[in-house]
């Protein structure tokens, strides 16, 4: 079942996005309780290192999701990325934790 405000959005265009974005995934160690970032004058998302890495997972869609579709408010983008992780297959799953690892 789908959870309120969660968008249809299939991970090849979040990848789409991201790739065309030109943005850089730096993951860092931050105390603080940003879990991940969109920096457009560095040109880099920032994912917080301490998080999980299901966690670090879901941060990465979210903000990927920012990127695809801007309009999307918090919960939106966030319902939107706890439901595209819950479908992950393997593979998909394995491709994200690279790039989050
Ligand atoms: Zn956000």
């Amino acid at each position: 079942m789908k959870k309120a405000g969660a968008r249809t959005i299939q991970l090849n265009q979040l990848t789409k996005a991201l790739v065309q974005s030109g943005y850089e995934i730096n993951l860092k160690r931050a105390s603080c309780k940003v879990r991940g970032l969109i920096i457009p004058d560095q040109n880099e998302i920032f994912i917080n290192q301490l998080l999980p890495i299901n966690e670090r997972v879901i941060t990465i869609l979210h903000e990927m999701i920012h990127l695809y579709d801007a309009k999307l408010d918090e919960d939106e983008t966030e319902a939107t990325a706890q439901a595209i992780f819950a479908n992950l297959s393997t593979a998909e799953l394995g491709y994200l934790e690279f790039l989050v690892a």
